[in-house]
């Protein structure tokens, strides 16, 4: 899969941290854009929607994405995935995250 630099148009690997043409640090580009992602609605365990939680957190922080919105729903996997946001937080895989103001069934996980 591809990527593009936002800066100069350049089309690069993923995985990729700086583009070759321009040198911009490609893990800070972002265009400000949600992505929202349904972890809990079809009948997923705990740990199953804690594993979607980790690849959605890692195909959305290799996009173009600023926010990912985790739909989590209101019950355990909910309290299980802001626990376990707190270790990615600490490990520098995102920036911050927060339950919505106006959604208590939704997290939003800033991601640059
Ligand atoms: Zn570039």
């Amino acid at each position: 899969m591809q990527k593009i630099c936002l800066d100069c148009g350049m089309s690069i690997d993923e995985g990729t941290s700086r583009c070759p043409k321009c040198d911009n640090c490609l893990d800070s580009q972002h265009d400000g854009s949600i992505i929202t992602a349904d972890i809990a609605h079809q009948g997923e365990h705990v740990e199953e929607a804690l594993g979607k939680m980790r690849v959605e957190v890692d195909a959305a922080r290799n996009g173009m994405g600023l926010y990912l919105r985790l739909i989590v729903g209101s019950g355990v996997i909910r309290d299980e995935v802001l626990f376990a946001l707190q270790g990615v937080q600490a490990d520098g895989l995102i920036k911050s995250f927060e339950v919505e103001p106006a959604n208590a069934g939704a997290i939003k996980i800033r991601l640059k």
